[in-house]
């Protein structure tokens, strides 16, 4: 990112965090602030990490926060229709700018993911101490840096297939579940000049997020999403080209 640090605002809901005690025993300060606390550790002083939440004006997402953020976090469930339409719609067009987002678990449902996606991001579930084995099936792509082939998390929500999102354009992740489901577990996509990538452990009643492999995960998706951060073209609207326009292009000098 050169000189300037690379940004990050880590969302959260933060409902099941402050109503559900089993959610409190596990993430006593939210989902948000264990994300941003790993975050901060694996990026060092190249990164400031902040947080944001649903109940705060604007979300905690105004215009002076998207404008300065390379990569957006985001974890929601119980208030996926809570979010306004102008920050859906903000979030949306800071993407196509080339902010990276990085959708966690239950925020396939969330209401930015589906529309960049498109689709319905529908998916099978079942909440029932599932263990979930993480298979690398890209390895050298740079969100499987250090990730080993596979890796076990001992207790999850099952997510299967199908999962109905486009086709990734990068699939990084699939996991395979005791109960015998598989589901694409982390995929990359790109919409404008942004990346996103959707990253599915994380249900809020299990330490997923304590879990090292998850938080470099994590970590790498976040690094990954920021490269087009500092995009410079205006991608998201029409010009009038002029014939031979581009020939003058430098001729002030
Ligand atoms: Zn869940």
């Amino acid at each position: 990112m050169g000189e300037t640090s690379m940004r990050v605002t880590v969302w959260g809901e933060n409902i099941h965090d402050r109503t559900d005690e089993r959610v409190r025993a596990i993430y006593p300060q939210g989902m948000h602030e264990t994300i941003a606390g790993a975050l901060r550790e694996a990026l060092g002083p190249g990164a400031t990490v902040r947080t944001a939440t649903l109940d705060q004006p604007d979300h905690g997402l105004t215009d002076a926060v998207l404008e300065s953020t390379d990569v957006l976090t985001w974890w929601g469930h119980a208030g996926h229709h809570l979010v306004s339409d102008e920050v859906v719609a903000n979030v949306q067009r800071r993407v196509l700018s080339g902010m990276g987002l990085l959708v966690l678990h239950s925020g396939h449902l969330s209401r930015p993911f589906v529309r960049l996606m498109g689709t319905s991001c529908s998916l099978r579930w079942r909440e029932a101490d599932d263990r979930e084995v993480v298979w690398t099936v890209n390895p050298g792509h740079p969100i499987a840096a250090g990730i080993p082939q596979a890796f076990v998390i001992p207790q999850q929500e099952m997510y299967g297939e199908y999962f109905d999102i486009p086709q990734p354009d990068e699939l990084v992740l699939i996991s395979s579940f005791s109960g015998g489901e598989v589901f694409r577990s982390g995929c990359c996509f790109m919409r404008g000049s942004g990346r996103i990538f959707y990253f599915s452990p994380g249900h809020e009643h299990f330490p997923v997020y304590d879990h090292p492999i998850v938080q470099r995960i994590i970590a790498n998706g976040v690094r990954w999403a920021a490269a087009s951060a500092r995009t410079h073209y205006v991608t998201t609207q029409c010009f009038e080209s002029p014939t031979g326009w581009f020939e003058h292009l430098g001729a002030e000098r």
